[in-house]
């Protein structure tokens, strides 16, 4: 079985792995911690980090920081994991939703814009499946409304727009390091920022709101989001290796085009846009309506033929468990609708190799000429 996804550890991963063994440092008072966050916000532009456990809490974690809360209507993309939803609504928030682009897979601004109301405080920007969002119109337009900008850059660490590093654009931003993200710790996540209050702020969410002066009375009620020093020596490691690993995907990236390009029946990934070349967190495929079958078949008859997959997210106004809290029902975004059901990812870890990528696109070639015959 070719895995979709196997991440590569060959770095100094572990060397500090065991320098964590031996000197006891497990927990998140360990050193690796602040080396993990010092480098990684210097590395996005910003002026702190704060690590947190996953990129799902990192989110919890940012819209709690910036007063998110009922009342409160923050606009997001439909096609996005539940992770960005769930957030605003824990939060007590409105979550309001906008459609993406066919090709990118992004929000843009005009449908920002179309949602804003009286209530809207922020806008949720997440970058998906490699390529950034077109920021500058959505900043400027956050700018004009007085929103605040959370940026989710779970699939972008190493990414650019227009020269800029992803990460670098939000009140907020906020990464995770799932094994399967461009650098991984196995479970982890962080939030970088510019503001030494917002800063201060999320490390007192993440470590249950103690006081500095007296511990256990506490004014707020936090998480326990702390991430381990076990996982920021994996950090430090990778983030050392950030370069060579979006080298990495990118090569992947562009052996898959070669390989695929001309493909009857399939919508391939942006190789660039105007403002960045892509990174191929995934190796997205759309089919195309001339393939007699959706996305729910080929990744069948991938897998019977020893290849995983993953379909792409399903949207938020589809789900079942925000219909049952009266959320998004009758709402359309066809979009996202349409390239939930036609779209899905092949294999993409960065252990893959050279003959795995080659299998992999010459099975789906395979497939796609049998099924359109
Ligand atoms: C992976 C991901 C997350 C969640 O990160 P976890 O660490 O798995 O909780 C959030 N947003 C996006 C866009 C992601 O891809």
């Amino acid at each position: 079985m070719i895995p979709v996804n196997e991440p590569l550890l060959q770095g100094n991963e572990r060397k500090y792995l065991l320098q964590c063994l031996d000197t006891g440092w497990i927990s998140s008072e360990g050193p690796f911690i602040r080396q993990f966050e010092e480098g990684f916000a210097a590395r996005m532009g910003r002026a702190h980090g704060v690590a947190v456990s996953n990129g799902s809490v990192a989110l919890d974690a940012a819209v709690a920081a910036l007063g998110i809360g009922p009342g409160d209507e923050v606009i997001l993309p439909s096609f996005t994991i539940i992770s960005c939803a769930a957030a605003v609504v824990r939060a007590g928030a409105t979550p309001v939703l906008v459609d993406c682009d066919p090709h990118t897979f992004n929000m843009g601004a005009d449908a920002v814009a179309a949602r804003i109301t009286g209530r809207t405080k922020a806008v949720m920007v997440v970058h998906l499946y490699g390529l950034p969002v077109d920021m500058d119109p959505l900043m400027d337009l956050a700018a004009r409304h007085g929103l605040k900008v959370i940026e989710d850059a779970a699939e972008v660490h190493g990414q650019t727009y227009k020269g800029r590093p992803c990460g670098s654009f939000g009140d907020i931003s906020t990464f995770s390091f799932y094994a399967n993200k461009n650098i991984t710790t196995g479970e982890g996540g962080m939030m970088v920022m510019d503001d030494p209050a917002l800063a201060r702020r999320c490390q007192s969410l993440r470590n249950l709101c103690f006081k500095p002066e007296q511990r256990f009375i506490h004014d707020e009620l936090g998480w326990n989001l702390r991430m381990t020093n076990l996982q920021a020596a994996l950090g430090v490691a990778q983030l050392e290796q950030l370069d060579a690993l979006v080298a990495r995907r990118r090569r992947m990236g562009r052996r898959y085009d070669a390989l695929l390009a001309g493909t009857p029946g399939i919508q391939m990934p942006l190789a660039h846009t105007d403002t960045a070349e892509n990174v191929y967190w995934v190796y997205p495929l759309v089919l195309e309506d001339s393939v007699p079958l959706d996305a729910k078949g080929v990744m069948k008859a991938l897998g019977e033929r020893g290849i995983g997959t993953r379909p792409f997210f399903w949207p938020m106004h589809e789900q079942p468990v925000f219909h049952k809290m009266g959320l998004f029902q009758g709402e359309r975004h066809p979009v996202a609708e349409r390239i939930a059901r036609r779209g899905f990812y092949l294999p993409s870890g960065l252990a893959l190799t050279d003959a795995q990528i080659d299998t992999c696109a010459a099975t789906l070639k395979e497939i796609l000429h049998d099924a359109c015959r």
